[in-house]
């Protein structure tokens, strides 16, 4: 089977524990405006461009989907990612993100890293929602846990449940996103309401799986007492999870955003104080360990 992948990394130490190989899928369901991630947002090849790479030679203004001008000028909303500028461009200012490869391709490139993972690491499918292309994930994940290999899921939940019972049985565990307790204040910053994030949560939960509630802070969106007693709630709720990460806001989007001609998120970084804070809030409410 295909899939779309964004990228493959090995050596990560943030996406679940000891070392691991993450596997970036493309394509996810959600909008946030603090995404670190823009360019796996959309479920397709997309161009990326280095503007301060850009030599302003004109030559991509051949762009059939007229995207580009003559003196590198840009409006990459137009961009159909048909490759045409890739393919022209002197200063390698454009690239392609995205490539479809097979399942047996993408579970290869993992096990070469085997060695690196030793007792407590793995892989993780992350994304973009790898759950958005879920039986390619389940095939992936199949042929990595027939490997021994532990595998995690890390997910943003908003998908059919059929989702998540498809790569269940081949899944060591899930690093679950929570981002916003409040269904419309999650639909005005995500796109969507929560509550099939939620159903699902609470399925993952009863079908015994092992979460870690993974949630990103974003200062002047979500550092709000009643979301920090929302966490804290879920946390009483569901005995499956074992920990809850605060994933602070990073400003990694931006340059990306940059690359696909979209304006910066217009966020904020938190300072340490800001972060401590949270954490010591969030360790009076939580039932679980708070981890930063
Ligand atoms: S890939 Fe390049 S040439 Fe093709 S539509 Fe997009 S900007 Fe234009
Ligand atoms: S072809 Fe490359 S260097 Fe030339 S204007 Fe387009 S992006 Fe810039």
């Amino acid at each position: 089977m295909r899939g779309l992948i964004a990228d493959i990394l090995p050596f990560s130490v943030s996406d679940g524990p000891g070392i691991r190989t993450s596997v970036f899928f493309k394509g996810c369901p959600l909008r946030c405006a603090w995404c670190h991630n823009p360019e796996d947002q959309l479920p397709g090849r997309q161009v990326m461009v280095r503007f301060s790479a850009c030599l302003r030679c004109g030559a991509c203004s051949v762009c059939p989907g007229g995207a580009r001008g003559s003196a590198g000028e840009y409006d990459m909303t137009r961009c159909t990612g048909c490759g045409t500028c890739v393919s022209l461009c002197p200063a390698g200012a454009c690239r392609m993100h995205g490539q479809y490869m097979d399942a047996e391709e993408v579970a290869s490139r993992v096990l070469r890293d085997r060695p690196f993972f030793r007792s407590r690491g793995g892989a993780t499918l992350t994304g973009g929602e790898p759950l958005s292309q879920a039986a390619f994930a389940r095939d992936v994940a199949q042929r990595l846990h027939a490997e021994g290999v532990h595998v995690l899921v890390e997910t943003c939940g908003f998908v059919p449940w059929e989702a998540f019972q498809a790569v269940l049985p081949f899944v060591d565990g899930f690093l679950y996103d929570w981002k916003i307790t409040d269904p419309q204040a999650h639909r005005h910053w995500t796109g969507q309401d929560n509550r099939l994030i939620l159903n699902n949560l609470r399925r993952l939960d009863r079908e015994g799986a092992d979460i870690v509630l993974r949630c990103p802070v974003i200062p002047g969106v979500n550092d709000t007492q009643a979301h920090f007693r929302g966490i804290g709630q879920l946390t009483e709720e569901l005995p499956r999870i074992r920990h809850v990460d605060i994933l602070p806001y990073h400003p990694l989007g931006n340059d990306k955003r940059g690359q696909l001609g979209l304006e910066k998120d217009g966020f904020h970084a938190p300072d340490a104080a800001d972060v401590l804070s949270w954490k010591e809030q969030l360790q009076r409410l939580c039932c679980v360990p708070v981890r930063t």
